[in-house]
């Protein structure tokens, strides 16, 4: 659904002139097998809908200058809308030094510090792509937030934190859970909401549910090359009024926000 309104948005008009939004540079450090697959996956989508994408791969011992002096060349670079660098990184490396290089307009993970404050007060241009994938989900299956009870676990800077400002900005009550939460059970089964994004196969379970719950599942957790959920899917699916798979529900919305992003980047370099 997302990634046909990607498409369509991809071609737009500028000064008269028909433009195709291309220009998304994916940089990869290192050989981190999952982060190979998930910058296929957006190198793929990118293809699909026609936008010139650049995956820039570069060995593990890559010293941080270097990348920061690649990401420099990258915000200065006209034809390159979008900068995204797949975390994450070598240890190594600074991640927040890399994120504070990327410029903020070109930022369409909306990972700076510029762009977070700007998703704090509610006004933004980018939203991160995960949290944003699942707002368009729930918008999509008409579930308003408004007034219910939202339980978000984990408290990530890329899912956790920004996904309770989402949600609480359409009026929802948001509750964040996270490693040192007391009584986790007894917040999740009041919840009418439960985003899970900890990185832990199967550990949301039926009995921490209510009935009728919609239940998000962002964790990806590869065991024996098998990918699993943070939720026990086949079991909590009883009960939830809506619930989402793992593979197949957020992780490809999330590619869907980054190249919404993308488009967007372009239309705002470009006005
Ligand atoms: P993270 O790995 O940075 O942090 C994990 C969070 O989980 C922490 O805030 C921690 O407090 C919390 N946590 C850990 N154990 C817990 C417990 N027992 N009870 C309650 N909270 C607990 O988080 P992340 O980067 O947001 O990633 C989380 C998961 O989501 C991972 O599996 C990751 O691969 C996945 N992910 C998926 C997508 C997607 O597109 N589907 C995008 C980003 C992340």
């Amino acid at each position: 659904m997302a990634l046909q309104l990607v498409a369509v948005l991809a071609i737009i008009v500028v000064d008269n002139e028909i433009r195709v939004a291309h220009g998304l540079a994916v940089i990869i450090v290192g050989e981190d097998p999952a982060s190979q697959v998930y910058v296929r996956n957006k190198k793929k989508d990118c293809d699909e809908v026609g936008f010139n994408s650049e995956v820039i791969a570069l060995p593990e011992n890559t010293e941080e200058k270097e990348l920061l002096a690649l990401i420099d060349t990258l915000n200065k670079r006209e034809d390159i809308h979008g900068i995204l660098v797949q975390l994450p990184l070598p240890k190594h490396i600074n991640e927040d030094a890399v994120i504070n290089t990327i410029s903020p307009e070109k930022d369409v993970d909306a990972f700076h510090p510029e762009n977070v404050g700007h998703i704090m007060i509610g006004d933004y241009t980018f939203l991160p792509c995960t949290p944003a994938g699942i707002m368009e989900m729930l918008k999509f299956y008409n579930i308003s937030v408004a007034g219910k009870k939202c339980v978000v676990i984990g408290r990530s800077n890329i899912v956790g934190k920004p996904m309770a400002l989402m949600l609480l900005e359409k009026n929802a009550t948001v509750t964040i859970a996270h490693s040192r939460t007391k009584n986790l059970k007894e917040l999740t089964k009041e919840a009418d909401v439960v985003v899970v994004a900890i990185g832990k196969a199967k550990f949301v379970t039926e009995d921490m549910v209510k009935e009728g719950a919609v239940i998000v599942d962002v964790g990806i957790n590869r065991i024996d090359g098998v990918l699993y959920g943070d939720v026990d899917f086949e079991n909590v699916e009883k009960k939830a009024s809506y619930i989402t798979p793992v593979p197949g529900g957020v992780g490809p919305l999330t590619i869907a926000m980054l190249l919404l992003n993308t488009v967007t980047a372009f239309i705002e370099q470009n006005k």
